[in-house]
């Protein structure tokens, strides 16, 4: 069974932090989780792969999206039909309002449950890699938040680069995105990953703080 959406007292309480990793497209977020994950062991949490697991899977989710974008929502072999909900929802706020409402809180409880476990097999703290997090709202619900960094010239050609898309394809798809210097403001520890900082380094240093536990404020 699903937990219901966590309070921020009742997610600290564990005291194992639950700790967000975000930044804009091509900023290098899938990177620097690598290496959270090869170089310290960290579990990661990949939103994408788990909101594409949960809109196949998680019946009512399925039966939410069906109710708001019919049920041409899903193939006929039972597939998440994403072509069509996103051109109905990128052309109509309110259904991208409802989409989202259904999805971000099947996904706070999801990785809430997922964090849960990976707490139960003895891990220090849970790593949360989202495009989205802040966007969501999803930073509330977390102990720390990460932000990677890059300039934005930079980014378009990495992901020109690796997805073999235009310029502007890359740029309808920052549009969906806060800007970069929103997401700096809440960032507890920022990785720069413009080619002139190494990684691993920031990486160990954030890795330490985290260790030393959430930040007590008052
Ligand atoms: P998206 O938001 O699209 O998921 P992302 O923020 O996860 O992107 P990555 O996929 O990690 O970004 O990086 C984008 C591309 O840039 C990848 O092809 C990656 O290999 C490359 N890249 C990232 N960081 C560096 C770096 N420091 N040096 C060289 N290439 C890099």
């Amino acid at each position: 069974m699903k937990s219901p959406l966590p309070t921020v007292e009742g997610q600290k309480s564990s005291g194992i932090p639950r700790v967000g990793i975000t930044g804009g497209i091509g900023s290098g977020k899938s990177t620097v989780c690598r290496i959270f994950h090869e170089a310290l062991s960290i579990p990661i949490f990949y939103a994408d792969i788990w909101a594409k697991k949960l809109l196949n899977f998680d019946p009512d989710l399925r039966e939410g999206i069906i109710g708001v974008f019919g049920p041409e929502a899903y193939t006929p072999d039972g597939e998440y039909n994403r072509p069509h909900v996103a051109k109905i929802a990128f052309s109509d706020p309110a259904k991208l309002a409802a989409l989202n409402a259904l999805v971000h809180p099947a996904m706070e409880a999801e990785s809430l449950e997922w964090h849960h476990h990976q707490v139960e097999l003895g891990f220090p703290y849970t790593l949360k890699e989202a495009a989205l997090i802040v966007e969501s709202g999803g930073h509330q619900y977390l102990d720390f938040l990460i932000v990677v960094t890059a300039p934005e010239d930079l980014r378009i050609q990495r992901v020109i680069q690796r997805d073999g898309v235009t310029e502007e394809q890359v740029q309808a798809r920052m549009r969906g995105q806060l800007p970069e210097f929103d997401k700096l403001k809440l960032a507890d520890f920022v990785i720069v990953n413009d080619g002139s900082e190494m990684l691993l380094p920031q990486i160990w240093a954030v890795h330490q703080e985290i260790l030393k536990g959430p930040i007590e404020y008052g």
